[in-house]
């Protein structure tokens, strides 16, 4: 299945991708499963919202072997794990703001994962029965701002920094999809989730024993080499395979 969020006729709405047009459904996917009402509408016309509303993304640093290396910095040997605020998210094609204080902003082409139902204490082998599906996101990051802070909320949190989308979907693996991000059409990272150091099941049940997860959270999965700048008027798109293409301009 497919899942999107949309603005219909003023309101949001959730629905099911099935080829080119959307079926809305009555409640939202998570937790409760909603029922089709009926209505549908083309996907090109569709609005398109962040697919997940989420209290927390739960970010993982250095989980790409060439990334930590592309910074000189080892290997982790447990998951660098941080938060963005909820107030990050942006839309499919919603603007990526340049913040003022910034002098560099990099893209990061991330794997996100889409929490179904509420996560504590789960094991590995229990770990995807609480994952809704995946969708794709973009870490953008201030990059001149990160080494300047102990943490990396300030480099890391500003609102827009977390593209979301296009919509989330149950049907692919997330531990061996394509991953690619593209600056004005330019191909700037491919690699593969089969590069993770940290799997999605492990980081499911490490983060779950700290925070309980809720509906709609986000583990977003980490970056793979080939991270680089962007200035404004840019397009920046990631594309994930069977998950679409998340673009954004940057303004
Ligand atoms: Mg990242």
């Amino acid at each position: 299945m497919k899942y999107a969020r949309l603005l219909h006729e003023g309101r949001e709405r959730y629905g099911l991708i099935e080829g080119d047009h959307i079926h809305l459904i009555s409640g939202t996917p998570f937790e409760e499963k909603g029922e089709r009402t009926g209505e549908t509408l083309p996907y090109s016309n569709a609005h398109l919202l962040y697919p997940a509303p989420f209290s927390k993304a739960v970010c993982i640093g250095l989980n790409y072997r060439d990334h930590a290396e592309e910074f000189g910095l080892p290997i982790p040997d447990s998951p660098v794990v941080f938060l963005k605020p909820s107030t990050a998210a942006a839309s499919p094609g919603e603007p990526i703001i340049y913040p003022a204080m910034c002098h560099r902003l990099d893209y990061e082409a991330e794997l996100a994962v889409v929490i179904g139902r509420k996560a504590k204490d789960v094991s590995e082998e229990d770990a995807l029965e609480y994952v809704l599906g995946y969708t794709i996101t973009n870490d953008v990051t201030a990059r001149d701002l990160q080494p300047k802070n102990g943490q990396w909320t300030i480099a890391k949190g500003f609102d827009t920094f977390m593209p979301l989308g296009p919509y989330i979907s149950d049907e692919v693996d997330g531990s061996a999809l394509m991953i690619t991000s593209r600056v004005n059409g330019e191909t700037k990272q491919m690699s593969n989730t089969s590069n993770l150091i940290f799997s999605i099941p492990y980081l499911i049940s490490y983060i779950s024993h700290v925070m309980t997860l809720l509906p709609g959270d986000i583990i977003s999965t980490g970056t793979p080499g080939g991270i680089s700048g962007m200035k404004r008027g840019d397009t920046v798109e990631i594309e994930i395979e069977g998950l679409g293409i998340l673009r954004n301009t940057i303004s």
